[in-house]
């Protein structure tokens, strides 16, 4: 047999990468992990910078994730979904209800705002196809809209598949595809660090923090809403991803704009389809409710139950492919009927409900309810902040900007003008490889650099992160005068 690297340069094609550059140069084979590490072929050992393309929340091998799947595995893999239901997936739902129904929340929610259906799929792609046809079929069914037609965001990420891209304005991605896909619209993103309407002057802090605006970036979906009512039907959804954008480049919302956008959609009869396929589970927030809760969603964060809260990634804590899409009775009301009426939503896959899936994604749900890992949330937060710092002193550092147990930081040229780098000049993939050369694994997004380790990471593994990120960008960009003097003293 060829070794492993050969095998993979043979005959493998990967996701989002340019070939040519990879079969350029030996790639990293992963062999084991264990907490926030993974080791390779070599022996090397590396921490997880990104938690597996976001999708890990408590570490590898987790001993409580490991038993659940192996007492899964000791009675059955999967068994259709179709006509059949299973023990872990019926459970899953009744959790995730609970969760995504916060009794906080109750007490300013109508009953039928609740989330109370669960519909599995694979991924967040499809968890999202699965939002946006219910939702067309609710807007069309209810006498909504004859031609339903959807909102998101600029530079919004919602999957790969057809409808999930349409529903994305990531042109890089997507332009290609221009005839395949239903066309939708955009509206400006919160982007405070380069919004045109922030009058503030660049510091060295959270462009959030500092902004001078006057909320123009909701004023703008109000104009939107409003044109297209006006036309005669208002939008049938908007689809945001709360709290914050992830592919768009680590986008976070300033506080109160979920909560304003989520108004006016309400005023103008337009549904909310939560895209909480990054940000759910804790990522992206370590609030506590007024019951004294941990805050699992985004959404909640902002006081927002949206009409579908569409989950995927850390759902299994990132061991196997599986999503859900939750919506509420009113939605669900539109597809019953006599079997002849044809009503049913028809949408299925080969693997939904797998019950090796739904049996780790319980376990996940227990594991995150623990003190202990509501401790070591807190503990990840306060850490990602105070050992950021210290990036601050380098001049392309732009902005850095912490959502939860996010962070990302945005390299420029010089950040006094926060003029972009040029993309082509891929710094941000060249720091990323300097990381993993000191044994810190990410992936950086254009020039974003992000940090989002699993829940696990100590204090000093996320203070080894940033070093290996001071460090990286530092060797990437040398001949910067006060760069050149931090060299030294490496
Ligand atoms: C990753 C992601 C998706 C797509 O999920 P896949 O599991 O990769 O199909 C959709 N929305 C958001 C916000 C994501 O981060």
């Amino acid at each position: 047999m060829l070794p492993l690297t050969e095998l993979d340069q043979k005959y493998v094609w990967h996701p989002f990468t340019q070939m040519q550059d990879w079969l350029g140069h030996e790639p990293i084979v992963i062999t084991s992990g264990k907490g926030a590490t993974l080791q390779d072929s070599k022996g090397r050992s590396y921490l997880d910078a990104n938690s597996s393309i976001w999708t890990n929340l408590h570490g590898h091998r987790n001993p409580a994730l490991d038993k659940a799947l192996r007492g899964q595995l000791a009675k059955v893999a999967h068994s259709s979904f179709l006509g059949l239901t299973n023990e872990p997936a019926a459970k899953l739902a009744g959790e995730l209800v609970r969760l995504a129904n916060p009794i906080n929340l109750s007490e300013v929610m109508g009953p039928d705002d609740t989330l109370s259906k669960v519909f599995y799929s694979d991924d967040g792609s499809t968890a999202m196809e699965v939002a946006l046809k219910q939702a067309y079929q609710f807007a069309q069914r209810s006498g909504l809209s004859a031609s339903p037609r959807f909102l998101s965001l600029e530079g919004a990420y919602h999957g790969d598949t057809l409808g999930a891209v349409s529903l994305g304005h990531i042109d890089l991605f997507h332009k290609s595809y221009a005839n395949l896909l239903f066309p939708t619209d955009s509206v400006m993103s919160p982007y405070c660090y380069r919004c045109p309407f922030n009058r503030a002057a660049p510091k060295r802090a959270d462009a959030r923090t500092y902004r001078v605006c006057e909320w123009e970036c909701v004023a703008k979906v109000e104009e939107v809403c409003a044109t297209k009512q006006a036309q005669g039907e208002p939008y049938t959804a908007m689809v945001v991803e709360p709290g914050l954008q992830g592919a768009a480049g680590m986008i976070p919302q300033p506080e109160g704009w979920l909560q304003q956008v989520s108004k006016v959609l309400r005023r103008h009869g337009t549904q909310l389809i939560a895209d909480e396929v990054m940000t759910g589970f804790g990522r992206a927030t370590v609030d506590e409710d007024s019951n004294g809760q941990p805050v699992w969603f985004a959404s909640h964060a902002e006081g927002v139950q949206p009409d579908f809260l569409v989950l995927a990634k850390g759902l299994t804590g990132g061991y196997l492919p599986m999503a859900a899409t939750l919506t509420t009775q009113r939605v669900f009301d539109v597809f019953l009927g006599r079997y002849e009426e044809f009503k049913s939503f028809f949408h299925g896959h080969s693997y939904t409900g797998n019950a090796l899936g739904s049996a780790v994604a319980l376990a996940n749900v227990e594991l995150l309810e623990t003190k202990r890992t509501r401790q070591q949330r807190h503990r990840l937060a306060a850490a990602l902040r105070t050992e950021s710092a210290v990036l601050w002193e380098l001049p392309q550092v732009g902005d850095m900007r912490q959502c939860g147990l996010i962070l990302a930081v945005e390299l420029v040229e010089d950040w006094k003008t926060r003029k972009p780098l040029a993309l082509k000049d891929r710094a941000g993939f060249r720091v990323c490889e300097a990381m993993a050369r000191r044994g810190v694994l990410t992936r950086p997004i254009g020039n974003v650099i992000v940090v989002m380790p699993p829940y696990c990471t100590t204090p000093s593994q996320v203070q080894q992160i940033l070093t290996c990120l001071h460090d990286s960008i530092v060797e990437i960009f040398p001949n910067h005068p006060k760069n050149s003097e931090k060299l030294e003293k490496h």
